[in-house]
């Protein structure tokens, strides 16, 4: 199968996986996935699987990637922070759709690494830092929409602080059943905050810096 046949295949099973926004599709069709895996691992970029991107990290799967970026109802003109960068390849895709994305992530090497992927592909809306994403981003505040790509043990409070009235959050939670993490959809209004379970996902745990282990 050639790259274009194989992005082809992907999209149609994005499609078939309930990724309709065509707007998502569309971010989904022009990054270029190959670029943030490990070159081990190119000829499975177009593949709907989740891959490794070093320090037992993974980069999440097009389906995953598309179903949140979709859950996430992202405008042109909103500020986006997103929690775990990883390789990039979300924020390249959510970057897309919105003016400017902050990203966050705990690992200082995947971070450069992104950093570069950024810079090589002329992405010029993201913005990066290195640290604990629960925490979020104090000095931005307020973010229209916050994407946390990594799985909680519960929706974490400074970043629902963070949320705009309006404002729209996509995490998974651990929430300790069988069936692994559950996608939330957390909802701010002047009302208060509406939480809603879009089912369950795969994720790789976010990691608060006070017990960071090696990983
Ligand atoms: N969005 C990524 C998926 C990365 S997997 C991509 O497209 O490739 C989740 C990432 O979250 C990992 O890189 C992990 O290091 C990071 N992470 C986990 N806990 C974190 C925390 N507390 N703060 C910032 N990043 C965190």
């Amino acid at each position: 199968m050639t790259p274009d046949s194989r992005k082809i295949r992907l999209i149609l099973d994005l499609r078939a996986g309930g990724v309709t926004d065509r707007l998502v599709l569309g971010a989904m069709e022009r990054v270029p996935r190959e670029l943030f895996v490990p070159k081990l691992f190119r000829d499975k970029a177009y593949d709907n699987v989740a891959l490794p991107i070093g320090h037992h990290q993974t980069l999440s799967q097009p389906l995953v990637v598309g179903l949140m970026t979709q859950a996430l109802e992202v405008g042109p003109r909103m500020k986006v922070l997103e929690i775990g960068t990883g390789s990039g390849y979300h924020a390249a895709v959510a970057a897309r759709l919105c003016r400017r994305l902050y990203t966050i992530e705990r690992h200082p090497d995947l971070l450069g690494e992104a950093e570069a992927r950024f810079a090589e592909l002329g992405i010029s809306n993201i913005t990066t830092r290195a640290g604990d994403g629960t925490l979020g981003w104090p000095e931005q505040v307020p973010f229209e929409r916050i994407l946390v790509t990594a799985a909680a043990a519960d929706v974490p409070a400074p970043l629902v602080d963070q949320l705009a009235e309006g404002g729209v959050m996509v995490v998974p939670v651990d929430d300790g059943s069988d069936d692994g993490r559950r996608l939330i959809r957390v909802r701010r209004s002047s009302d208060g905050v509406e939480t809603e379970d879009l089912g369950p996902v795969k994720f790789v745990p976010l990691v608060p810096e006070r017990v960071r282990g090696t990983g």
